[in-house]
């Protein structure tokens, strides 16, 4: 009986097989590089901001039209 057989799963950055145990701090990635790598760019995507987001202060009232 196997009690503490490492477990592997697929790292979530470059899917190769990564220990997934005490061993592993980075677990579930394979290695540091992976991690900061996901990390990256999931913090890249959260902080990315719409080009066209409207402020606080224009937001409320729709643009008026060309008075002409
Ligand atoms: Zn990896």
């Amino acid at each position: 009986m196997q009690a503490a057989a490492p477990r592997q799963v697929p790292c979530p950055s470059c899917r190769a097989p990564a220990l997934f145990g005490a061993a592993n701090p980075w677990r579930p990635f394979c290695s540091q590089r992976c991690r900061n790598a996901d990390l990256g760019a999931w913090a890249s995507e959260r902080f990315r901001v719409p080009a066209e987001l409207p402020s606080d202060d224009e937001g409320s009232t729709p643009p008026a039209p060309p008075a002409d």
